[in-house]
């Protein structure tokens, strides 16, 4: 299975690490990301107008990318990629940008395009499946995704 892959060493590491992201339970409300500009109130994380006086941290979505370190990694190829790059990836940023309407924690990290292959990777377990079922709606072929330890990670992969 593509699981293999990946390897026993970082799956041990998300473990150790996982709970570095879920914190934000323990953040005063309302807490402003200083970097990307989400707020967190309510419980939640949205885009909301922050309130004049706010907690200022960094929210899970950025510390995630400034550690380099993501929650999913999606994984496309297949003949079809190579004729439709364009327009898979297109749909691979509108879809993005729903999710990260609603969802600020919701992101891609990066997007690496090598010719065969298509590698993404988010902030969000979400969202990364989110982007394999549009592109398994929008064209079918080959998607599967695995959720990691507790469903805090996710590897997808659509091939067609
Ligand atoms: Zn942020």
């Amino acid at each position: 299975m593509e699981n293999s892959r990946f390897g026993r060493r970082d799956r041990l590491m998300q473990e150790e690490r996982h709970d570095t992201y879920k914190d934000w339970g323990k953040l005063p409300e309302p807490t402003l990301c200083g970097t990307c500009g989400s707020l967190f109130q309510n419980g939640r994380w949205s885009w909301d107008k922050p309130p004049v006086k706010a907690n200022v941290a960094v929210c899970p979505a950025c510390q995630r990318i400034a550690d380099g370190y993501p929650a999913g990694q999606v994984e496309i190829s297949g003949e079809f990629l190579r004729d439709h790059r364009d327009d898979i990836l297109n749909l691979i940023k509108n879809r993005e940008g729903m999710e990260k309407e609603e969802r600020p924690l919701e992101r891609i990290m990066k997007i690496s395009d090598t010719g065969d292959r298509i590698s993404i990777t988010t902030t969000g377990v979400h969202v990364a499946r989110r982007i394999g079922e549009a592109l398994s709606r929008a064209y079918q072929g080959d998607f599967s995704y695995q959720y990691g330890e507790a469903d805090k990670s996710i590897r997808v992969s659509w091939c067609r």
